[in-house]
């Protein structure tokens, strides 16, 4: 503990650390962004693994998730301008924000309506793949429909699937292991929603309850799941496949701007705003896009103002080795989905070299931008997945420098702003009403 406050409070950085300690909203640029990726750890052949691997399962999903067969198997969502919600911003605030704002939709991922039906279903499947061909039941040629039948639900049946979360992860975890026949358990945080508990439950899933938050849920979740050589344990803070499974995202999202005619390169920046929590889901789609557009992606974070772990560990390059309690925040926020205290051992390694910076946004900005967005543009969206929204507004009104020495100020009108929408769908009729109508 001696020796991380020392690396604290050494920092230049100390002047943004008291800033963050007062709760207010901050913007941080990384100085050691790269024009490409550091491949050492995860590198383009991962990428394509999992995709590869996605493709492979699509007959299966098709069969097994209907509500997947109008886009063949393929769990994806749409991106979507938002003029509406952009006119309303720039009312709010006085300014313009040159370029087009875009919406990617993970919030309708199908499934389990969150960004986390990417990662997680891909590391359940992958795991479940893996058991079929050890017991000469699946090749990889096959078609996978079969994994539907009942003698892969008997197999499968022997096996068992943990994960700690704040309820997200759980959700998809828990859907897609009930779906196969696995025997899951959920271990979650008590910021999780009584809501998913119960959705889980009525699915056959065991949900394990701890007053205390995520990290804990995780810990306890994987120190149960080590006794049994049978579970696999879906570890949120440390899987190289939950991250490979969102970095997939990046090569569909390549090709819907394509398809919709949005220019990417050096004179047609993107912007790219993802809300982060322990950062396997941002970071991986993070990735992913940085090995596909190089320098012309600018990609930022966003997290509650109690709980930045992602920008502490970066700023400081501590990474997990640094939570936020270390700096006296809480972790309190309304934003379950981000109420992280400490991020991924490896994730913010990772992003040393692909993210632009990361900032921190109020929980009143979150309702109030849920509310805009559901009247002006009919969305609903999680509080977690408007801390994204945020990131055009400070970008133009505090990132000035940033933009000058990418040499972007003069071309920003042909900027497109990407807000990464990350959950909602699954939010019932009642929760939602409850959010829509909070006094902010
Ligand atoms: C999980 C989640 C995130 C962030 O993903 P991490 O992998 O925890 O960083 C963002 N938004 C929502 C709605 C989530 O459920």
């Amino acid at each position: 503990m001696i020796k991380r406050e020392e690396s604290i409070s050494k920092l230049d950085n100390i002047h943004l650390i008291n800033e963050i300690k007062m709760l207010k909203s901050v913007l941080w640029i990384n100085p050691n962004r790269k024009s490409t990726p550091n491949q050492e750890q995860f590198s383009l052949r991962h990428m394509e693994e999992a995709n590869d691997r996605l493709n492979r399962f699509s007959s299966y999903i098709k069969v097994a998730f209907p509500e997947t067969e109008k886009n063949d198997g393929i769990i994806e969502s749409t991106i979507k301008e938002i003029p509406e919600m952009k006119k309303l911003i720039e009312g709010r605030r006085g300014f313009k924000i040159p370029g087009k704002l875009i919406l990617k939709c993970d919030h309708s991922l199908p499934i389990s309506g969150s960004i986390k039906a990417r990662g997680g279903i891909y590391e359940v499947l992958k795991f479940a793949e893996a058991i079929a061909i050890e017991h000469g039941l699946l090749s990889l040629n096959d078609n996978y429909a079969k994994l539907a039948d009942e003698n892969f639900k008997k197999l499968f049946s022997e096996y068992k699937i943990a994960v700690g979360s704040t309820g997200n992860l759980g959700l998809s975890i828990g859907i897609i292991s009930a779906k196969l026949g696995f025997q899951v358990t959920v271990h979650m945080s008590h910021d999780a929603k009584e809501w998913k508990k119960q959705l889980l439950r009525n699915k056959g899933v065991t949900v394990i309850e701890y007053a205390s938050d995520y990290s804990k849920a995780v810990e306890e979740g994987r120190k149960q799941a080590q006794q049994d050589p049978k579970c696999h344990f879906v570890d949120d803070e440390n899987s190289v496949d939950l991250f490979a499974g969102y970095s997939v995202a990046a090569l569909r999202l390549e090709k819907q701007l394509q398809d919709q005619n949005i220019k990417v390169d050096a004179n047609h920046p993107l912007f790219v705003y993802l809300p982060c929590g322990v950062g396997g889901a941002p970071g991986g789609i993070a990735f992913g896009l940085k090995l596909i557009f190089g320098e012309n992606v600018h990609i930022f974070f966003a997290e509650p103002l109690q709980s930045p772990c992602m920008l502490l560990g970066m700023m400081t390059g501590l990474h997990d080795e640094v939570s936020i309690t270390d700096i006296g925040l809480n972790n309190q926020t309304e934003a379950d989905g981000l109420a992280v205290g400490r991020a991924s051992k490896f994730v913010g390694k990772l992003m040393e070299s692909v993210l632009s910076g990361c900032f921190t946004v109020d929980d009143s900005f979150l309702f109030r931008s849920l509310k805009g967005m559901y009247e002006q543009e009919n969305i609903f969206m999680e509080p977690s997945a408007h801390a994204g929204v945020f990131g055009p507004i400070l970008l133009i009104s505090e990132g000035k420098h940033y933009l000058e020495d990418n040499g972007l100020s003069s071309k920003m009108e042909n900027a497109t702003h990407l807000v990464w929408s990350t959950g909602g769908d699954m939010v019932p009729f009642e929760e939602r009403k409850i959010y829509l109508e909070k006094n902010v």
